[in-house]
């Protein structure tokens, strides 16, 4: 399909991502040199419990005219100076999903410009690439649905361990929820576990679930949840005790990747990145291994449109667009199934 590619229009032009894995629709325009002109995030949050997805999917019906308008306005641009629309194909919750795929076969039509369809968890990595200017790290992907270590190693993003059940955001969330904390003033979840964490003077032994290279954080879950419950616990004792458990965890898993991929560089990424203590623990473990870690800035590690549209660029490159009958999302779209050609030919000796 490449070389049908018209290379002229690839060096001029520009991108319109949109994001719609979860909870949040969210649009970026990247320009075809790598420029990040606009980056608008409408983030749907529940009265109560977790993200419920023909609700959130509601949400981004509603709001995605407005927030693709606002991008366009905050870039400077018209609709009809946009090339390409690229969207998250996958992995994410099904009615989200679909919304905004929806709203980019529309756009793309009615533009009669290219639909490029993007994998969520590789765009964290590359505008995380792009951002800190980082080549070829270990990747910590952490968010509200996500925990993935993952590395380039024989042309693909391998996965080197992940959750065998559920992410450590949601862990984090569904714990907060589960002692009585409500989002307020836009604060999410997780910070409020961080901040009384910081209070904490008492480590109360969890469990702690490696397997092989892999995590489980349901078990940790339910004894923090059940601790609280049975009283005779501080709030402040527990949630610090969660964090170190849950975060030593992903520590030692990121570190035998390292160990194992010889890579000089750690990229954390993802919702959960914000957390200083999860920070700081990555930082002595990179430090003791001669490597560097470098942390995604907020407005690109939470979930966004510029990572969608800096990836479509980059796959429209050397993949060309998708037609409409290989357009419909892909809810279980692994990182280790999906083709990097644009880091094709890069020596990776960790195959
Ligand atoms: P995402 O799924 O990437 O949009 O990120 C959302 C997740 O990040 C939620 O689970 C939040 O609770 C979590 N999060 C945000 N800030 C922090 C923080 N400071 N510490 C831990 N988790 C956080
Ligand atoms: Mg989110």
């Amino acid at each position: 399909m490449s070389s049908s590619l018209d290379a002229r229009r690839l060096k001029e032009g520009y991108c319109l991502g949109i994001e719609s894995t979860a909870d949040d629709f969210a649009v970026g325009i990247v320009s075809f040199d790598g420029e990040i002109l606009a980056n608008v995030i409408s983030a749907y949050s529940p009265e109560k419990g977790g993200i419920h997805p023909r609700e959130a999917a509601r949400h981004h019906a509603n709001v995605a005219a407005k927030v693709i308008g606002e991008a366009l306005e905050r870039a400077g641009l018209k609709a009809k100076d946009l090339s390409i629309v690229a969207f998250a194909q996958g992995p994410g919750l099904g009615p989200c999903l679909r919304t905004g795929a929806t709203a980019a076969r529309a756009l793309a039509s009615y533009l009669k410009i290219p639909l490029v369809g993007v994998n969520h968890c590789i765009a964290h990595i590359e505008i995380g690439r792009k951002v800190c200017k980082v080549s070829d790290p270990v990747t910590l992907y952490v968010s509200g649905g996500n925990t993935i270590v993952t590395a380039f190693a024989g042309d693909r993003y391998r996965v080197f361990g992940e959750t065998l059940d559920i992410a450590i955001g949601n862990c984090l969330d569904t714990f907060a929820r589960e002692v009585g904390l409500t989002q307020k003033g836009g604060v999410p979840l997780g910070a409020m576990i961080e901040n009384l964490a910081k209070k904490g003077k008492r480590f109360i032994p969890l469990p702690y679930t490696v397997k092989g290279m892999d995590l489980s954080f349901s078990g940790l879950l339910t004894r923090a949840t059940q601790l609280f419950k049975d009283g005779g616990y501080r709030l402040e004792d527990l949630c610090f005790s969660l964090q170190e458990v849950a975060f030593s965890m992903l520590t030692e898993v990121t570190e035998r990747a390292v160990a194992h991929t010889e890579k000089r560089e750690v990229l954390l990424t993802g919702g959960v990145a914000a957390n200083r203590r999860l920070q700081d623990m990555l930082r002595v473990m990179t430090e003791e291994r001669g490597a560097e870690m470098y942390v995604v800035p907020k407005q690109y590690a939470l979930d966004n449109g510029v990572m969608i549209a800096w990836t479509g660029i980059l796959r429209y490159r050397y993949k060309g667009a998708l037609s409409l009958s290989e357009s419909g999302i892909r809810p279980k779209w692994r990182v280790d199934e999906v083709d990097v050609p644009w880091r094709r030919g890069e020596r990776s000796d960790a195959s």
